[in-house]
């Protein structure tokens, strides 16, 4: 049972009506119908996508939803609410608000029956652009990355080191052109550190155009071929989103880590000597980093004071920030109240797009990175 009271335009038959009240011998149909009939109508909906109607409307992941909380009920349809709502009043007809959703997946690590919303969501946003077309916001990404296999249509960057290496920095489309400073923090970091890595001319890995819709097969293709060329085993991330497509997406021969879990081994094994500052710090966690290293090694800077917040989202994720960017705002502006709270001097984080989201408060906010490269001895 769901706990929740039975509404009284349920009525519960348990079969036919019979009694043995006479002399114990069993007589049907003497009270009601001798018969029950049983006919199952197969909905088109309930067979496509059972999932969301496990739903107990016990609404945790409203409360938890930054769109919902950003906008309320303008992410869903009538008593439709919230993402699972938008499934719902989707699954015949996907309406525009599947995009909306920034792919947070904290609906399901806060649901009782751990609805899959957000894959369901993007089925759905596949489904739209197949009948409809792409949202506005979304149509010059895609278009860029068709035309140069990057999202920014800025110029072709020089690669500096492309040569035969153990590991590949796969340094992903916002750091190389938009959040640079992660990405030459995390050179000079697997510099100093003496790591045996390359970069390589890269094309996005493809995360923006699975949000949207079609298939990433070429630039997959693409970047497996020069990884393949570096002789390279270890893939090193500074982009959540970016390692995220690649173990869910790119064949399984290479070891994943986001280079935080690569400096955690360093901190570990004392190759990393971090000067003492003593400043008070939070962390902002980036929706789609599974690994807990970044915390880890925040926790092991002897004078920090780490000032821990509950999980949230910075908004940017999903494509909300290029198709929504209201929508995107609001939920960083939400995000940044939070981190205000804690009173910390410094915002760090993992994610070169959580960096940008989060940069207009009043803390300043700092890639785990560049935290890192500036304290080290
Ligand atoms: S994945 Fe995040 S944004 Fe999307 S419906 Fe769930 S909680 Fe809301
Ligand atoms: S948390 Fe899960 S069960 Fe509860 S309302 Fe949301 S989707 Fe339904």
């Amino acid at each position: 049972g769901t706990g929740h009271i039975t509404t009284s335009y349920i009525d519960v038959i348990s079969g036919p009506s019979k009694t043995a009240d006479v002399e114990g011998i069993l007589v049907p149909g003497i009270h009601g119908p001798r018969e029950v009939i049983l006919i199952v109508v197969e909905r088109p909906e309930m067979v496509s996508k059972p999932e969301v109607y496990h739903c107990i409307g016990c609404g945790s992941c409203l409360t938890i939803c930054p769109t919902y909380c950003a906008i309320g009920n303008r992410f869903g349809r009538e008593s439709y609410l919230g993402g699972v709502g938008v499934a719902k009043a989707s699954i015949i007809d996907p309406m525009e608000e599947v995009f909306y959703c920034t792919t947070c997946n904290l609906c399901r690590e806060n649901c009782p029956v751990e609805i899959p919303v957000k894959d369901i969501l993007l089925k759905q946003r596949r489904e739209y652009v197949k009948r409809y077309n792409l949202v506005q916001g979304h149509e010059k990404l895609i278009q860029n990355i068709r035309e140069t296999g990057r999202i920014f249509k800025d110029l072709p960057v020089q690669v500096r080191k492309e040569k035969k290496a153990r590991m590949v920095y796969f340094k992903g489309c916002m750091s190389t052109f938009r959040r640079e400073e992660i990405a030459q923090a995390a050179e000079d970091l697997l510099d100093k550190t003496g790591a045996d890595y390359t970069l390589i001319d890269e094309r996005c890995c493809g995360s923006p155009i699975l949000k949207t819709g079609s298939g990433i097969e070429e630039l997959i293709d693409y970047n497996i071929s020069r990884i393949e060329e570096s002789g390279a085993e270890t893939i090193l991330f500074t982009c959540p989103g970016c390692l995220d497509t690649f173990k869910n997406h790119y064949p399984e021969k290479y070891d994943l880590l986001h280079i935080s879990e690569y400096l955690k081994e360093e901190v570990d094994a004392g190759k990393i000597q971090l000067k003492e500052v003593g400043e008070t710090v939070t962390y902002h966690k980036p929706c789609h980093l599974r690994t807990d290293a970044p915390e880890e090694i925040i926790r092991q800077i002897q004078g920090t004071i780490y000032k821990e917040i509950k999980e949230g989202c910075c908004g940017a994720g999903g494509g909300v920030r290029s198709a929504y960017p209201e929508i995107s705002k609001v939920i960083a502006e939400e995000r940044l109240k939070v981190t205000k709270e804690t009173g910390a001097e410094t915002i760090l984080s993992a994610c070169p797009f959580c960096k940008d989201n989060l940069k207009e408060g009043e803390q300043p906010i700092k890639d785990l990175t560049e935290y890192l490269n500036e304290m080290i001895e």
